[in-house]
Parts: structure tokens; sequence; C-alpha cells
């Protein structure tokens, strides 16, 4: 069947196209979604207070996790929940979807853009080191393609003046740390469920607090800063004392939430084995280099596999003849004019822009359809 394309810079899915994305909805949610779609609660009901309690059990080694409607909403909410007010100054990868950064720009916070690390363009720790001022309220990282970023590092140098360190694990979900899931390691850490994630509600997001106590006025915030379980228990008039947004998730989109978190682990398990594969038939390739790989005190969560490749476009063109879609997916933050969009001397950023590339890693992806995407780039460009 043919997908009709939206975006013309994508192929059709089928004709042997090996595309780069594609939503992985789990069988069981179209029974779990049509049960939720029969009930009274089709907004933030049952299925979300029982999606929170799971995914804080499995991802957060039993913190509390609040559902949103989306991963930005989540970084948002950790923002003002970090205290981050005008003014105050924030760093903040550079490389990074731009969803990380815009709600800074809500809070009107002083972005302070880190560069990447080489090998892994993830943030920099020793520029953030260099970027730590006293103006400085927290830190925030991108774990990036899914790799955990040097969370010891970066901790340590927050802790020193007693900051925050806000994790955007959208691209971590299932990744560790020194053995312990991301999720259940910083102040804050944020996934997303949106589309293309390795988890999906269709758009949605958790934000997972290490200090409980601030779960309250995160829930009130979430939801126009109103009381909601007081509202429940039949005060209906209480008084709304501080500005609130609307960013609940509902239980049509927990109801797919649960889904996939019960499968997982499977789901996991193959992206990760299509990572390593990619890595072992791409080792030593002339003109290549792998993002990311080759670390054994993190398990990478397997997003996205990202290559450095000399002649970018020469790939890109040959990987597009053998049917083969690839991308930058994301760019650096400080082109775009809202955040100045002045590019700031930041030399491994600058080294690698013109040279990474995204891979096709998906479930609906072979591993003979990773052998042929290697083979193509093997043959050179
Ligand atoms: C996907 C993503 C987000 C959140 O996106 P939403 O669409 O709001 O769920 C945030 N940060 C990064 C790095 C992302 O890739």
């Amino acid at each position: 069947m043919k997908n009709s394309v939206r975006d013309m810079s994508l192929m059709d899915v089928g004709d042997d196209n090996i595309v780069l994305f594609h939503p992985h909805v789990p069988e069981s949610a179209v029974s779990l979604v049509q049960q939720t779609l029969t009930t009274r609660w089709i907004g933030q009901g049952p299925k979300v207070d029982e999606f929170e309690q799971k995914f804080g059990a499995r991802f957060g080694e039993g913190r509390t996790a609040i559902a949103v409607g989306s991963g930005t909403d989540a970084l948002h909410l950790s923002y003002i929940l970090a205290g981050i007010e005008a003014g105050d100054e924030v760093i903040t990868p550079v490389f990074t979807c731009a969803a990380t950064n815009i709600p800074l720009l809500y809070q009107k916070a002083e972005i302070k853009f880190a560069d990447v690390q080489p090998g892994t363009l993830n943030i920099d720790p020793s520029h953030v080191k260099q970027l730590i001022s006293d103006r400085t309220k927290a830190i925030v990282c991108v774990h990036y393609g899914g790799l955990p970023c040097d969370l010891n590092e970066l901790s340590a140098i927050a802790a020193e003046r007693g900051i925050p360190i806000i994790e955007d694990a959208a691209h971590a979900l299932g990744g560790t740390y020194n053995g312990k899931p991301v999720g259940s390691i910083s102040e804050f850490s944020m996934f997303s469920f949106q589309a293309i994630k390795q988890l999906t509600t269709g758009d949605g997001g958790m934000l997972v607090l290490k200090d409980g106590s601030l779960a309250e006025k995160a829930r009130r915030i979430r939801w126009f800063g109103i009381d909601r379980v007081a509202k429940q228990m039949g005060n209906w008039d209480n008084d709304i004392t501080e500005i609130g947004y609307k960013y609940q998730m509902n239980d049509i989109a927990a109801a797919m939430g649960l889904s996939a978190l019960a499968e997982f682990d499977g789901v996991l398990a193959l992206r990760q084995k299509l990572f390593r594969r990619y890595s072992e038939q791409l080792q030593g390739t002339p003109g290549l280099q792998i993002v990311g790989d080759g670390y054994t005190d993190r398990e990478h969560a397997a997003w996205i596999f990202t290559v450095i490749a000399e002649d970018r476009p020469g790939l890109q063109a040959k990987l597009r003849a053998h049917h083969i879609e690839s991308n930058q997916v994301h760019y650096r933050n400080d082109r775009y004019t809202v955040f100045g969009g002045r590019r700031n001397n930041l030399p491994n950023m600058d080294a690698i822009e013109e040279k990474y590339l995204v891979l096709p890693l998906h479930p609906r992806i072979s591993i003979e359809q990773v052998d042929k995407i290697c083979d193509v780039i093997r043959s050179g460009w």
C-alpha cells in the first residue's frame, strides 16, 4: 500500500524504499484504545494514572512521573519547577531538536549554547564548565541519538553550584548510565512520545521528578493552576493562584502508552540489535565515523544511528539512488532567528555541521536491510 507522501522530501513506504522513520504502534493498542473510547474517561483519567505509575516504576526507580501532552510540555514544566525566570542563564546543547530550547524562551531565560563532544555529539562537559557563571540556573542535556551524556561530569559541575540537571531524554528511553535507567538519575528527566520516538502515544510526554514534593505543583500547572484532586473531591470553586497551562495527557494517548510499555523491552532489544549491526558493518569504512558507539559504562537506547561522513551530499545521493532515506534530523539551534540567528564559535559543532547524517533505524527495518545499507555505503560514494 502506498502512503501518500505529505512531505515531498520523503519517499513512499513500499517500492523497496527504506524509510528513515516509521511510527511503531503495537497491535494491542488498537483494542485498548477502542475499549477506552467506550468509557466515561477519554480525557485525563484512570489510564493516565496507570501509565504514570508503570512508567515511574520502570524508568524512574519509583519516582513520580507526570504525564503531559508532549515532550515540549514536560520540558516547559521542568523549567518552571527549576525556578528558571527572565534573565536567568541556562546552559543547553546547541545540537538538538528545537523543542529542547524553545520553552526556555517561554521563560525568557538567557540561553548559553554549549558545544558538542566530537565522538558522541552530546553536550561537552568541558565547555559547560567554561560557560558556568553566577547567573547559571540550570544545565540542560540531551542524550543524542539515545547515548546517555557524561552525567557524572555534568552533575559534579552542577553540584558545585547547587543547580539542577534537566535531562532531555527524548531520545533515550531505555538507556542506562552506570547501570541505572535514564529517568532515575537527575533532578528532572523528560521523555517524548511523539510519533517517531521509541514509544509513541501520537503525541505525549512524561516528566520524572527526583523531588516528589514538586509533584503537586507540577500537577497544578499542568491544569491551568487548578488543584484538580481537590476539585474532584467536590471542591469545584477552588482558587487559582498561579499561572498554569493545559498540558495534560488524555486517556486515549495513555492507552497507547500502556500497550507500548508492555512490549517495550522487545522493541528496545530490536533497536539495539540493529544499532550493533550497523556499528559492526561500518567499522573502519574510509571517510566515515560512527557516532556514540563503544561505551561500556552506559547503554545506548538506539533511537537513531548517526555517522560523520566526508562528502555528505555525495553519500546521501548514493543512498537515495538505492532507495534509502537519510537526513540530518536535527540542526544546530544557534542558526535559528528566534535564538539570535548567529552561529556561535563552537569548534566541534563547526567541524561536523556539514558531515553528520542519520540512517534508518526502527522496528520495520530488518537486519538484511541494515546489511544492504552498509553494503551500499562500503562500496564508496
Ligand atoms: C522529540 C524531542 C523532544 C520533544 O518533542 P515533542 O514533539 O514535544 O514530544 C524534545 N527534545 C528532543 C531532543 C526531541 O528529539
